[in-house]
């Protein structure tokens, strides 16, 4: 155990974490198995007893004989997350999980389940060094990236408590996966795309989510937008874009002082162009700083010039986080910012702030007391 003041002084340690099942192709568990002196079927076996059993007890896989089984466990399903806590509210239909990884950084994730769906909001990055003002995450700065395992096991942790029952509503299963957890997933491309690999492909090489019902949100890293258009992926993408004119999105969003609106909206609609998959765009709605009505008519029509019918708007009222003066409009001011958009034809959906009274609404999550 490190002493009360290295916990305290020491600098984050970054090594990699333990190599996991699901950061691997089933292919590359055949050969990491293989290497292991086992048969390669084994590392199918291991495969139906993560993906689709969603065992978390070696003992558990009968059909691996026991002197292989802890091997096997051993190096393809180490312990990634060990719960810190579990906050509920929406009498149990929430729940924000922060989670220890294995140098000690802190993450969360928010399971929500509505009555047609059940969504995952995941993290990807320990922190964030995207640095939006608005955001919690943003102001504690970046610790790392997380594995593709580390972010996997966020859905499966909330796949195996619904499968046992255990959030109000009865049994149930994960049906949507949302990056919109701590980081930002472009900035960890590799791990991210393997992650909605792993969550995406059909059990048992993955969990078998449908790819639309993934989303990544980013805040506008053109280049890995156009990469992700390439990959193939019927994901959607959503934008946070927070204002429609570059002098309040550099500050708001600081990475705007690299690619800036217009680009980041050229980039979106190729997307879209690509995957036939409509963009949501994210705008959290801050009083008086960008809830004005002419920005609502600037963004319809910096939209509508990029075509009709290849992007929604999804404002968000802001959510409160620690040391900002900032707060969510007044009701009218948002009902006028809608209305404005819906004028130009933009549909346009206000977002339920679930887990606010848990500090795990939108850019609420920090863990600034593991
Ligand atoms: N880094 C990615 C993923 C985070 S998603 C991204 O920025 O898109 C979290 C969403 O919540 C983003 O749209 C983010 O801008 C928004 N958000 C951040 N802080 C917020 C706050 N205080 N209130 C409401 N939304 C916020």
């Amino acid at each position: 155990m490190p002493s009360a003041g290295e916990l305290t002084f020491a600098a984050p340690r970054r090594g990699k974490p333990p190599r996991h099942l699901a950061d691997l192709t089933s292919a590359q568990r055949r050969d990491v198995v293989a290497g292991l002196g086992e048969r390669p079927f084994r590392a199918d076996q291991l495969s139906v007893h993560y993906f689709s059993h969603l065992a978390d007890d070696p003992q558990q896989m009968t059909d691996v004989p026991q002197a292989a089984r802890e091997l096997l466990a051993t190096s393809l399903l180490p312990v990634l997350l060990t719960p810190v806590r579990h906050l509920e509210t929406d009498n149990g239909t929430t729940r924000k999980t922060v989670w220890r990884l294995f140098d000690g950084a802190t993450v969360e994730s928010v399971l929500m389940r509505y009555p047609g769906r059940i969504t995952m909001c995941v993290s990807s990055q320990a922190g964030c060094g995207m640095n939006c003002p608005f955001c919690a995450t943003g102001q504690a700065g970046l610790t790392r990236n997380m594995s593709a395992g580390e972010i996997v096991e966020q859905v499966v942790a909330g796949a195996r408590w619904l499968r046992r029952g255990e959030v109000a509503g009865g049994p149930g299963r994960v049906s949507n996966v949302v990056f919109m957890g701590m980081g930002e997933p472009l900035a960890n491309y590799a791990a991210v795309i393997g992650a909605v690999r792993r969550l995406t492909d059909p059990t048992p090489d993955g969990l078998g989510i449908s790819q639309r019902n993934v989303t990544v949100s980013t805040v506008g890293l053109v280049t890995a937008m156009d990469k992700l258009t390439r990959e193939g992926l019927h994901v959607t993408l959503a934008l946070s874009l927070h204002a429609p004119d570059d002098k309040l999105r550099d500050t708001l969003v600081p990475v705007n002082t690299r690619w800036k609106v217009a680009e980041v909206l050229d980039t979106a609609r190729r997307f879209f162009d690509a995957t036939g998959r409509r963009v949501s765009i994210e705008y959290a709605l801050i009083r008086d700083i960008n809830d004005h009505a002419w920005r609502a008519d600037l963004l319809g029509s910096e939209l509508n010039r990029r075509g009709r019918g290849w992007v929604h708007v999804n404002p968000i009222p802001l959510n409160p986080t620690p040391g900002s003066r900032w707060t969510a409009s007044e009701p009218g001011a948002e009902r006028r910012f809608v209305e404005r958009l819906r004028a130009h034809g933009i549909p346009t959906t206000v977002r339920d702030t679930r887990g606010r009274e848990i500090d795990g609404a939108c850019g609420q999550l920090a863990t600034l007391t593991p």
